[in-house]
């Protein structure tokens, strides 16, 4: 962590919870994170829970985040969902390019950074996923990966855009699996997201940009991950799931 840069940390909720369980998790975390100040909140429900958790969060220290979205304003896309329709149910992220989007769903470098542009045009700010699997880093192509998908998911993105995305590195071997990445492990692939970033914009765009560790983070192992100088908050699954767990996130020492 470093003293410039708010710390943000990120539940992404995936195909869990109904309305109602969503309305109900969402109340039950307020009051347990209503104190906090110096880091940003971000819940991240289903698509069909938007409306029900922006009820809920209204006028509190919490943002909405959609999980996906369309690169198109509108149309003939069944099933798609765009910036606009989000932006009217008071979202003000969107994740994208997570990896299980890339995996399950033909996700690419070039569908993401469509996606990132056109959240960045209509004003949400994106939150990019970016990670290799087991068999990339094993292979040794740990830094050609993260290089591919932070050059291919900000193609054509400006300066000024820079300072509303976030970047989430989430290692696919990490993610729902219980196997963290070490907090030596994670900090040095964000010290390289950083170093791509510098490279391709400025040291100052760089040293601004929020750098997510995803894959596995609880309450136990938050305060180590978050100890290290490029980390810069969490997106988390599973330990988002509960109140509790989720709340000892955001109040991680
Ligand atoms: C995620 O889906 O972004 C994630 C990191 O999941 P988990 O915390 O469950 O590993």
């Amino acid at each position: 962590m470093n003293q410039r840069r708010i710390p943000i940390i990120a539940g992404n909720w995936k195909m869990n919870k109904t309305s109602r369980e969503a309305r109900e998790l969402a109340a039950s975390l307020i009051p347990l994170v209503s104190v906090v100040k110096d880091r940003e909140i971000v819940l991240g429900p289903p698509f069909t829970s938007l409306q029900a958790v922006s009820e809920i969060i209204k006028g509190t220290n919490i943002a909405l985040s959609a999980q996906n979205m369309h690169w198109e304003d509108k149309g003939a896309l069944t099933g798609e969902i765009s910036a606009e329709m989000l932006l009217d149910l008071g979202c003000q992220y969107v994740i994208i390019g997570h990896s299980e989007r890339r995996q399950y769903f033909g996700e690419t470098d070039e569908t993401v950074n469509k996606k990132v542009k056109q959240a960045l045009r209509k004003g949400l700010r994106p939150i990019l996923c970016v990670g290799e699997t087991l068999a990339e880093r094993e292979g040794g192509k740990l830094q050609e990966i993260i290089n591919r998908q932070i050059t291919g998911g900000l193609n054509d993105i400006g300066a000024g855009d820079m300072k509303k995305i976030v970047i989430a590195y989430e290692p696919v071997w990490a993610i729902g699996t219980g196997k963290t990445a070490t907090p030596e492990q994670a900090n040095e692939v964000h010290a390289l997201i950083r170093q791509r970033v510098k490279a391709l914009y400025r040291e100052e765009i760089a040293d601004g940009l929020r750098i997510q560790y995803g894959g596995s983070v609880t309450p136990e192992n938050v305060s180590s991950l978050m100890a290290m100088p490029d980390i810069d908050g969490a997106l988390v699954g599973g330990a988002s799931l509960k109140p509790e767990s989720f709340a000892a996130l955001v109040n991680f020492r």
